[in-house]
């Protein structure tokens, strides 16, 4: 294939040689699981006729290539669209769009509806349709276990949706959180001997309670664990920004969402350490912590390769982390350190003590951050 001038690439030849080149694809037209042999040699020729034309025949990127080497490209073609299988419920562009709320949602979304034209890079309308979504959206379990094959769940790109729904179910994220709610749900089918089916019509809100334990996020179901202890402690703190009070830790949010914060955050200007305390009446078996921080989700946070993209992110640890910390337990009349956590950078921490420890007050005392100046945690739980 040859691509002798910028205008043989209509809408696509701005990015070339910046942003990669995603729009090399084809097969829409064809059949993607039986022409692949045909698609991927097909796209072998283009993507060498690209090259072609970044190197000899492009006025913008001739010089910035002149260095360039071809070291190696992918041959067995990425397939962005083939066969989905059909669930209990079919996803649709108005669940999306309408962000539905689903009785058993247990996974969400958030991608533009993105479609791609059939001809792919032979076509002459632009190489994607972004559809802008008002919301996240829910994703119901009923799209992820087939209607008529009565053990099979699935999750990604073979989800239950229909083509344009797909168009933003089928991102990486987007099926990495289906594959956890797929699994999750084939692992309590499998320890209770029953079908998914079964799962999502009697047992969805114990399914649900596993996942936001785990740090799944399902948009606008709190937790409701009545083994958490921290439900049942008076929380406070030694400082409150406003909108973001102790007590928020516990209210089962993990996220800003609709005006709330749902995160307790220390005091503008009041330096670390800060602490957040629980307590109860009496004393308490504690063998587990959990805490979740804040890893800034309300910045982008996409692999791109678009400089505007990138030029909105943070490379590494994200500043409103809580880095370093101790879990002090109020024994025998005083504070002492029983775990003591530096450099983290993750957004689920599970503290486990090895032993039952009595007390009737716990401390989480926040040392330093990655980078701002208040200590800032969504969650704390707490288990025998
Ligand atoms: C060119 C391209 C660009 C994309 N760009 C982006 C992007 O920028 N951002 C984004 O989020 N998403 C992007 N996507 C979409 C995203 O990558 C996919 O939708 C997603 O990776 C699908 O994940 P999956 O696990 O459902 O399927 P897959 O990643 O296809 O995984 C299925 C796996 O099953 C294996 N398999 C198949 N049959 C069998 C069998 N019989 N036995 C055992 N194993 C088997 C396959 O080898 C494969 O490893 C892109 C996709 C393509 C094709």
């Amino acid at each position: 294939k040859r691509f002798l001038t910028c205008d043989a690439l209509p809408h696509r030849h701005p990015d070339l040689c910046r942003t990669g080149f995603w729009w090399n694809e084809l097969g829409g037209v064809f059949d993607m699981t039986r022409d692949t042999e045909r698609v991927r040699d097909e796209l072998v020729a283009t993507l060498l006729g690209l090259w072609d034309h970044i190197k000899n025949h492009c006025p913008q990127c001739r010089d910035l290539a002149r260095t360039w080497e071809l070291e190696w490209f992918g041959w067995v073609p990425g397939k962005r669209e083939t066969r989905r299988l059909l669930g209990d419920h079919i996803l649709t562009e108005l669940d999306l769009v309408e962000a539905r709320p689903f009785e058993d949602a247990v996974a969400h979304g958030g991608w533009p509806i993105d479609l791609h034209p059939p001809w792919g890079i032979y076509d002459r309308e632009p190489p994607a349709l972004m559809l802008p979504l008002e919301d996240i959206y829910s994703i119901p379990l009923r799209a992820l276990y087939s209607r008529n094959v009565e053990n099979l769940l699935f999750a990604g790109r073979c989800a239950s949706a229909t083509h344009v729904a797909f168009g933003s179910t089928r991102l990486a994220a987007t099926g990495a959180a289906m594959g956890q709610a797929a699994g999750t749900a084939a692992a309590m089918a499998a320890f209770r001997g029953c079908t998914p089916r079964e799962i999502a019509d009697r047992h969805i809100r114990e399914l649900q309670e596993i996942l936001l334990r785990q740090d799944q996020y399902i948009p606008d179901l709190a937790a409701q664990d009545e083994g958490d202890m921290a439900r049942k402690a008076q929380i406070s703190a030694s400082s409150e920004a406003e909108g973001c009070e102790a007590a928020s830790v516990a209210n089962g949010l993990t996220r800003h969402r609709r005006g709330r914060t749902n995160q307790w955050a220390s005091g503008e200007g009041q330096p670390l350490p800060q602490w957040l305390e629980l307590r109860w009446p009496q004393p308490r078996a504690v063998g587990e912590i959990h805490l979740t921080f804040d890893t800034g989700f309300a910045r982008p946070l996409t692999h791109s390769q678009y400089p505007s993209t990138l030029k909105k992110q943070v490379r590494g640890p994200q500043p409103e982390t809580v880095k370093d910390f101790r879990i002090e337990a109020w024994l025998d009349g005083s504070w002492r350190a029983v775990a003591r956590i530096t450099g983290n950078y993750q957004r689920k921490r599970v503290l486990k003590l090895g032993h039952l420890l009595a007390t009737e007050a716990m401390r989480i005392v926040v040392e330093a951050t990655q980078g701002d100046p208040q200590a800032r945690i969504y969650e704390v739980r707490v288990y025998g």
